[in-house]
């Protein structure tokens, strides 16, 4: 007896050891961020990466290789691996796993760490596969792969495992991911290829006809995250926008109002409120009811628009908040997943 206390002792020392360094990941359409346990997260960069397409050597990833989106000359390309919700790029894709992994743990070669990876809930098996296939050559000694909704409920607060209904709505870059979560499981579950970008898209292609402007993505989201909003603001406000005209190709500036960019994004804002309503349908009503008194949590970058939880609490009759630090919920959700993982007790 007394010897089995020490093994365990001494096996739960070396537990203790190896998994110094643990690491919550969230692979999202358009940011990375990486937690460490003990250390919160060290890591938020886009999921960019820019290769040589002649080479096809990777030159560089995260910040350094947005920078580069729309200003590369025609060898550099900048990819989005996971921009629609898929990966569509294995290579590409575990490239960027290991560069990031890598810049948290630097050389450290005794850091093997216990990895979970929040995806999109769209990738698939094969896909899930390559991720962790891509985890363990960067040197993690285990690897679990989380549906993004669950990770970004457990990172929102919502009490998952208890048997409630809670609706988290997960509006990110390329995907908007709708989920019903009871009893630590998905009962009901939407996912939409509409999301954050397609509003940039919506608002460069607004002012594209409206007002012979040609704009960049990264001007749009510019704009977007400025004056952007879904329902009418207390105090509207106006911006100056610089692009190139479209019939003298020569750049010119002109000034948007808040109002204006609220029609260009409203079809994107319209797809997703319906697909809320689409899992509000399909959810059964005990769990529906549950929803209704508890509310819709919002998460993701998306759920940072103004008045989108106005424009949903008005369109569904039910309350709807926007979790604290939504671009974080995912990973934060990822780190208390691991959490759990290391309390179980030893067999
Ligand atoms: P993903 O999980 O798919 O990587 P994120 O949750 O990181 O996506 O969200 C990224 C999106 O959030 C981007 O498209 C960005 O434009 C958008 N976003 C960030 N801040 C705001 C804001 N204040 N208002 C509106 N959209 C925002
Ligand atoms: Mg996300």
């Amino acid at each position: 007896m007394r010897q089995s206390i020490w093994q365990w002792g001494l096996r739960k020392a070396l537990h203790g050891v190896l998994r110094f360094g643990d690491m919550g990941i969230d692979l999202g359409t358009a940011n990375t961020l990486v937690h460490v346990k003990g250390r919160g997260i060290v890591l938020n960069e886009p999921s960019v990466v820019a290769i040589d397409d002649e080479t096809g050597r990777v030159l560089s990833v995260g910040d350094d290789a947005k920078r580069m989106v729309g200003r590369t000359p025609a060898r550099i390309l900048a990819i989005r691996p996971l921009r629609h919700g898929v990966i569509a790029d294995f290579d590409v894709t575990e490239a960027m796993i290991r560069h990031f992994m890598r810049k948290v743990h630097g050389r450290r070669l005794f850091v093997h760490p216990s990895v979970v990876i929040g995806v999109p809930s769209g990738v698939t098996e094969v896909e899930r596969r390559a991720v962790v296939d891509a985890a363990r050559q960067a040197g993690a000694w285990q690897t679990q792969i989380m549906d993004e909704p669950m990770a970004a409920a457990i990172g929102a607060g919502l009490p998952v495992s208890e048997p409630v209904g809670n609706m988290i709505v997960d509006i990110g870059g390329g995907t908007t991911e709708v989920a019903v979560i009871s009893l630590g499981g998905i009962c009901t579950q939407r996912t939409m290829r509409v999301a954050s970008e397609a509003i940039d898209e919506a608002i460069a292609v607004y002012l594209r006809h409206e007002g012979n402007l040609y704009i960049g993505e990264s001007t749009a989201e510019q704009i977007k995250i400025n004056i952007g909003s879904a329902f009418p603001l207390p105090k509207e406000s106006t911006m100056q926008v610089r692009g190139k005209d479209l019939i003298t190709g020569l750049p010119r500036k002109i000034v948007v109002s808040s109002a204006e960019i609220r029609e260009a994004c409203a079809e994107p804002v319209g797809a997703i409120v319906e697909v809320v309503k689409e899992c509000l349908d399909g959810t059964p009503p005990e769990l529906a009811a549950d929803i209704m008194n508890r509310g819709i949590v919002l998460a993701g970058g998306g759920a940072l628009l103004r008045g989108l939880d106005q424009l949903l609490s008005a369109e569904t009759d039910i309350p709807v908040y926007v979790a604290q630090e939504p671009m974080n919920c995912v990973v934060l959700g990822t780190a208390r997943y691991l959490q759990q993982l290391d309390d179980l007790p030893f067999t």
